[in-house]
């Protein structure tokens, strides 16, 4: 992993990574780069940059995949889903990616469209994200791949069996590495690497972690991906209460606990769900510089 993952091939320090989603509007848009413009010195290894349901960010996702590779000087991962496309339009998408620079993938199934149930491919379009997979290995044989992982079950699968078997086929299919989905317990990530090693999935599976900013975003969140939150953080968030800044605080503190405790248990990385938000993300960095006795500088 740390080798497949850390683009600027130093396998001394963590992964260090940055999801940001396409903004919605020229205000969002200003927020963003002003985002980008306080977390540069952070030097992440990676951005990726979310793909919005049924292809509604395609022109975006490309936009932003060639603004932050510029912005941070890093490599970028534009995320693919394939709700909405025929797989020729993927094609067609992968090869624009490929053209602004992105040198690497996460290759998605996507969720249903808002107000349906179930996934429905397009009628000449891919059912999962397996089947992605090969078709960026086929159109575009050195593509790092990163897959999703569901450390406490996608929400639609029967099992936590089946999902990992699942995986499996994902990994089969020529996937790189694995981002998990948020998680606020390590020990259920730690379980679920390894379920994938005694399934023979050996690729590095890098944490995804979002820090609280709002509790009922947060709980929105959870709701959705079937994520759980430990009592011990739903306490320190009832005792923040209505707080904006001490929930915040609640948040970066319980981010920075889990992000000590993961790389001490041999996690190769942090992938950060940052929401587009600076401050917490930079409070987090500079808590983890203290403890990790990091080489990378974090702005103060
Ligand atoms: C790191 C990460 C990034 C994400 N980024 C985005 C994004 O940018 N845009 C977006 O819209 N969404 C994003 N998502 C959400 C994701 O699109 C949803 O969770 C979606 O519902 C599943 O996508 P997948 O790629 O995991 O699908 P798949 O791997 O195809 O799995 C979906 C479901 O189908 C099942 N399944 C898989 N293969 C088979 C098979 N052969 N037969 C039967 N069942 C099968 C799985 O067990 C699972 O329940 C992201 C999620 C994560 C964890």
């Amino acid at each position: 992993m740390d080798q497949i993952i850390s683009f600027k091939g130093s396998s001394i320090e963590p992964i260090l990574s940055f999801e940001f989603f396409p903004p919605k509007d020229a205000v969002a848009a200003e927020k963003l780069m002003q985002t980008v413009t306080s977390l540069r010195a952070c030097s992440p290894d990676f951005v990726s940059i979310t793909y919005g349901a049924g292809g509604s960010t395609r022109a975006l996702t490309l936009e932003y995949t060639e603004k932050l590779g510029q912005a941070f000087g890093c490599a970028t991962m534009p995320h693919l889903t394939c709700v909405g496309h025929s797989r020729d339009e993927l094609v067609e998408i992968i090869q624009s990616f490929r053209q602004a620079g992105a040198k690497q993938i996460m290759a998605l199934r996507g969720d249903p469209p808002r107000g349906e149930k179930e996934f429905k491919p397009h009628p000449s379009g891919l059912h999962h994200a397996s089947e992605l997979v090969t078709l960026i290995r086929e159109t575009f044989p050195e593509c790092i791949i990163g897959v999703a992982g569901y450390p406490e079950k996608h929400p639609e699968a029967t099992s936590l069996e089946d999902d990992l078997l699942h995986l499996r086929d994902k990994v089969a299919a020529g996937a790189d590495f694995i981002t998990t989905q948020l998680f606020f317990d390590n020990k259920i990530y730690f379980r679920f690497v390894e379920q994938c090693r005694d399934l023979g999935i050996k690729v590095p599976i890098l944490p995804g972690l979002m820090t609280i900013l709002s509790r009922p975003q947060a709980e929105r969140f959870c709701a959705l991906c079937g994520t759980t939150m430990p009592q011990s953080l739903l306490s320190a968030l009832d005792e923040a209460g209505e707080d904006a800044d001490a929930v915040e605080a609640v948040g970066v503190d319980w981010t920075a606990g889990q992000v000590l405790n993961l790389l001490d248990g041999g996690a190769p990385g942090i992938h950060l769900y940052l929401l587009n938000r600076a401050r917490p993300t930079l409070s987090l960095l500079r808590r983890l510089q203290a403890g990790l006795k990091l080489h990378r500088y974090f702005p103060q």
